[in-house]
């Protein structure tokens, strides 16, 4: 039997290369103090796990699972957690490199962490899941807890996953805990427009490029890759907002429709256990040539590395808005920039989700929750306010709003790290 491997990707090493070569970069700009870029390069800790569980056909399956802490700075570590075939101690540290700039360039006081288990969620039972979830969460049971560190959805997982992490966690202290987790159902403590976050903040910031561009929503198209969380209300935003979808994609393909496309049908269908691409009427297409479809908007909400070399040529679009993390790499994002696209940045970009986990750990430890005006507010003022930061520096220095948002973010974290000094 061959020795087990820490599940190292080509996925996660190209991003964790990526986030390394964004921070080397940025630091540039900024100056920094090279004590501090070094020691930002690396996470604080990681654990890596054994994840036993038992599938309904009676054999026990070794998973392996990460929770990555990268900085925790400015607050409790803060991130998701992800299912996915992809998942590498590689890819969980570039994730958590990515939450930690997140965090600091919404002024949200939080740190960035991220975790994941290394499996492929689309094959499992649910009951398979619950397993794999609840041993997971007592494997990492020692790094998480509302001061310490608070995970919530990513990849594949959702608010039936935090559930499960918050009881996991809560019968191990013997009392509830609804603050270990955001991204909860509203019963155990979640918060009023939490899922929507992602996507709502996401169109918040393409209406706001739109205005600044002197555009209208009424006349624009927009395509957008990915359907979980955040693509879909994404693309519902978008057409609430009156623009024409015209692309979007799961999984397993893409629907296009020059003439838009019924998003909130596509969503019912979706639900019922459809696939996209089997929606009738709509053209199918590959997620590969959804990216090239020529659009006013494209929203790439699925995963990394989406958007490179090899097809940015091909990519026709005025408004790139990022809701997944790492779509595009810095050298499509330099064509794209000479190309005078308005690039909204993923640290900028799809930072509604953890904006509005913030205000629901907020309102479980405050135990005092808000109404849905509340929150949208709160979310827009956020968004909008770090949207604006971002254009200023990116004008003010001549630099790429996602080297402007990375600036922002990686200054905060490095004046907090000076402040508290180096320890002992
Ligand atoms: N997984 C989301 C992200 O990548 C949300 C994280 C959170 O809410 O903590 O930003």
């Amino acid at each position: 039997m061959p020795f087990p491997s820490w599940g190292e990707t080509e996925e996660g090493r190209d991003m964790l290369q990526e986030a390394a070569e964004q921070l080397v970069q940025a630091a540039k700009l900024l100056n920094l103090d090279p004590n501090l870029a070094n020691r930002l390069r690396f996470p604080k800790r990681a654990l890596i796990v054994t994840v036993p569980v038992r599938l309904d056909d009676g054999r026990v399956v070794t998973y392996t699972g990460y929770r990555v802490h990268h900085n925790i700075t400015l607050g409790p570590g803060k991130g998701g957690i992800r299912y996915s075939p992809t998942v590498s101690l590689e890819e969980t540290t570039a994730l958590a490199m990515w939450m930690t700039w997140k965090c600091a360039l919404m002024n949200i006081p939080f740190g960035g962490a991220k975790g994941g288990v290394c499996c492929n969620p689309l094959e499992m039972s649910r009951r398979e899941l619950q397993a794999l979830t609840r041993r997971f969460t007592s494997e990492i049971v020692m790094l998480i807890g509302p001061e310490k560190d608070i995970p919530a959805p990513d990849m594949y997982t959702n608010e039936q996953t935090m559930s499960w992490i918050m009881d996991t966690y809560s019968m191990q202290v013997g009392y509830s805990v609804p603050g270990v987790v955001t991204g909860k159902p509203l019963v155990v403590g979640g918060s009023v427009g939490r899922r929507e976050a992602t996507g709502r903040g996401l169109v918040n910031l393409i209406i706001a490029a739109v205005e600044r561009l002197g555009l209208v929503p009424e006349k624009l198209t927009a395509v957008v890759q990915g359907f979980g969380n955040v693509g879909s209300v994404a693309a519902q935003e978008l057409a609430e907002k009156k623009v024409k979808v015209i692309g979007v994609s799961d999984v397993y393909g893409g629907a296009h429709n020059p003439g838009g496309l019924p998003v909130d049908d596509l969503i019912r269908h979706v639900e019922a256990g459809g696939k996209v691409s089997e929606f009738p009427g709509v053209i199918p297409v590959s997620n590969k040539d959804l990216l090239e479809i020529p659009c006013d908007i494209l929203a790439p909400c699925a995963t990394a590395g989406q958007i490179t070399r090899e097809n940015v040529e091909r990519v026709r679009c005025r408004i790139l808005a990022e809701g997944a993390n790492g779509p595009t790499t810095l050298e499509a994002d330099a064509i794209l920039q000479q190309r005078g696209v308005f690039i909204i940045p993923d640290v900028l970009g799809n930072a509604g989700g953890v904006t509005a986990s913030y205000f629901e750990w907020v309102q479980d430890t405050q135990k005092f929750f808000w109404d849905i005006g509340e929150v949208n507010r709160q979310l827009q003022r956020i968004m909008l306010g770090a949207f604006q930061e971002v254009l200023s520096l990116a004008h003010g220095k001549g630099v790429s709003h996602r080297m402007a948002a990375l600036m922002i973010g990686i200054s905060r974290v490095a004046q907090a790290m000076r402040f508290r000094g180096l320890y002992p």
